[in-house]
């Protein structure tokens, strides 16, 4: 069986395509079983109303409504712990993850030695530039950053083994990246890349500003590099107080008049940058803490001959 685990939030003018199509998609792949779960993560509008039609005309609709809007991290978590089936879907209801390719991705994983098959545009046509731009740098800068690998133009569309999953949700952290979770978990994920789409209908619910702080959150989730900030800032402080320190000297040694001005300068900046490494020290802790507190798991098994106890 394949789970369909798709987060809606005011989908309602999409919907009635996606369902079509998501049927079409299940009619092809006739051998198989699935179940189409509908997270409805708070929506205004009738998204709720349309689900609960569909499920009453079919059984492999199921939905589950959220009490108000808790993001799409939040949706996918959800739909990833009801989920029953032997491979599990992530996909958009906006038709930008084109169902069609569920097929190929089903075909890939079953033959070939993959736990994932994930969906990578390669155009980002159709985007506002600054948004393309932002997002290039993020890649750049989280994957330079970060331990875990996160590809550019990565959607959330993606087909996983039940193994993958329940790994997934051996991550009880707070705020999920899911994209970051995904590729933490480790096991094998092949890339297939597509052409940018627009959404069928609706509007997009991330705007600039939400997925700023998005990525921002990312960065937090997945690399400690920020907290290193201030110890760097400290050494550079450091050296350059040295220096300072050091011109003082050789004008003190050559008998020259003493720069008071200088003098003071070299002593804020030593200060400071005893301050500051304190702070980074504690910046180190304090990323310790953070860490065990998400609670992740020190390891995954993927394959063994033996069994735990
Ligand atoms: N979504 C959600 N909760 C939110 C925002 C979005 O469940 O708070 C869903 C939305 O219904 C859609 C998917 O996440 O199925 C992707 O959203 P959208 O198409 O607006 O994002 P974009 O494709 O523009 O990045
Ligand atoms: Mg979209």
């Amino acid at each position: 069986m394949i789970s369909v685990i798709i987060p809606c939030y005011n989908e309602e003018e999409v919907l009635p395509f996606f369902y079509k199509e998501i049927c079409g998609v299940a009619k092809k792949m006739n051998k198989l079983d699935f179940e189409f779960i509908f997270v409805n993560d708070g929506s205004k509008d009738k998204t709720l109303e349309l689900l609960k039609e569909l499920s009453s005309n079919d059984k492999r609709v199921k939905y589950i409504s959220f009490s108000r809007n808790f993001g799409k991290e939040a949706a996918m978590l959800a739909g990833l712990e009801y989920s029953k089936g032997d491979y599990v879907a992530l996909m958009d209801a906006d038709l930008q993850d084109p169902p069609k390719k569920l097929e190929d991705m089903y075909k890939i994983i079953k033959s070939e030695d993959y736990d994932c098959v994930g969906l990578r545009r390669v155009s980002r046509e159709g985007e506002p530039k600054l948004r393309s731009f932002f997002a290039r740098n993020y890649y750049k800068i989280i994957n330079k950053i970060s331990k875990v690998n996160i590809v550019d133009g990565a959607r959330d569309f993606r087909l996983m083994t039940r193994q993958m999953v329940d790994s997934i949700l051996l991550l009880k952290e707070n705020n999920r990246y899911s994209k970051g979770l995904f590729s933490w978990v480790g096991y094998n994920t092949k890339w297939l890349e597509y052409e940018n789409v627009e959404r069928v209908a609706g509007n997009t619910k991330w705007s600039f500003s939400k997925l700023f702080i998005y990525s921002l959150e990312s960065i937090i989730s997945f690399s400690n590099a920020p907290l290193m900030i201030s110890i760097v800032l400290s050494i550079l402080f450091m050296v350059v107080s040295l220096v300072m320190f050091l011109i003082l000297l050789i004008q003190l040694i050559k008998g020259a008049f003493i720069s008071y001005i200088l003098l003071l300068c070299a002593l804020i900046l030593f200060v400071s940058s005893i301050q500051l490494f304190a702070t980074g020290i504690l910046g180190i802790y304090l990323a310790k803490v953070h860490l065990e507190t998400k609670n992740r798991p020190i390891y995954l098994v993927k394959e063994s001959n033996i069994n735990k106890r």
